[in-house]
């Protein structure tokens, strides 16, 4: 009897989110038009190929406004700042650049507006993740932040008939509907935001995972370690019914007894990773004999966001 056919099954949609790319264009841009350095608060996206690859063309990282020189021009990361940063910036007389997600911003304008209306706001998220640090930052009198399930009891609201909760964009839908159901077991009345939180990018990714998991006996999330979402294919991966996931920024890092008695492997990335990584983890399982690849589509994205107008005022017209 021949040997199975070894094979891989590629996700789409992975990779690059309109957050992303916008984000990343947005350091490119402003190194072409004001020339490097530019400095960049945290990384611009969470991920180390893209941050290595800026620095080496001028970006300067930072943790906090104040470690930039005054007057300077400093861009805000994909994930968001709260008003404190800003007024910080402000204070230095930095230039500010902001690439926060629009869809993150979403997320902030819900929590002001709540917050306005004397909401008690729960806001489902992984602590210390700078995503929630900057919407909580928002309204820090109103918001509450519930990451693990045993967060739920230790919530006080003022009023159970007014509450809400919002959430980070890059969580498990299940888990963080799992989390809804608990909050909502001890506040009946507890009000769903306004529209998904969770974007479309990162629900995209997981269907499209789940779609393929039961298939694999190994799913490779090519993304880096301080990514939410990438973190997160890997779990859904898993509970979807692949036997083992691991995440990986590049593909010398996948360990080659991982592929002990595997068929098929499915490979996906993060929002904030370019398909040039997943390609060389396709060529690095083309050289061990997994070089069929077929690609499982479940969905189509064509969203785009235009660049930040504090950018878009300087740059040259095209041509
Ligand atoms: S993952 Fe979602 S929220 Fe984050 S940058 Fe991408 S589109 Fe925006």
């Amino acid at each position: 009897m021949s040997a199975p056919t070894k094979r891989v099954l590629l996700a789409k949609p992975r990779g690059y989110c309109a957050g992303v790319d916008r984000a990343v264009i947005t350091v490119e841009k402003a190194l072409e038009t004001y020339g490097a350095p530019v400095y960049v608060r945290k990384e611009i996206v969470h991920n180390r190929h893209v941050v290595e690859t800026l620095r080496e063309r001028g970006a300067i990282f930072v943790d906090e406004a104040d470690e930039v020189p005054e007057g300077a021009m400093v861009v805000f990361s994909a994930h968001g700042v709260s008003p404190a940063v800003h007024e910080q910036a402000a204070e230095r007389n930095l230039r500010t650049i902001d690439a926060t997600c629009p869809l993150v911003t979403k997320v902030h304008f819900e929590a002001k507006r709540y917050a306005k209306e004397d909401y008690d706001i729960l806001l489902i998220g992984h602590e210390g993740h700078e995503e929630v640090e900057g919407t909580a930052g928002e309204a820090p009198e109103h918001v509450q932040l519930v990451d693990k399930a045993e967060d739920v009891d230790k919530v006080v609201v003022r009023d159970p008939s007014k509450v809400i909760w919002l959430s980070q964009t890059t969580l498990s839908v299940d888990e963080t509907m799992e989390r809804v159901d608990q909050l909502r077991a001890r506040f009946p009345d507890l009000q769903n935001p306004p529209s998904d939180d969770i974007c479309y990018a990162t629900q995209n990714r997981q269907v499209a995972v789940k779609a393929m998991a039961a298939e694999c006996e190994l799913v490779l999330v090519v993304g880096s370690q301080n990514s939410s979402n990438s973190k997160r294919l890997v779990e859904v991966a898993v509970q979807a019914g692949a036997n083992a996931s691991y995440l990986v920024d590049f593909a010398h890092e996948v360990d080659e007894s991982w592929l002990d008695g595997v068929t098929t492997v499915g490979v996906t990335s993060g929002a904030s990773v370019p398909d040039t990584l997943v390609m060389d983890l396709l060529a690095w399982l083309a050289e061990r004999g997994y070089t069929s690849v077929d690609e499982v589509t479940t969905a189509n994205e064509k969203i785009h966001f235009a660049l930040p107008p504090e950018l878009r005022k300087d740059l040259k017209p095209a041509g």
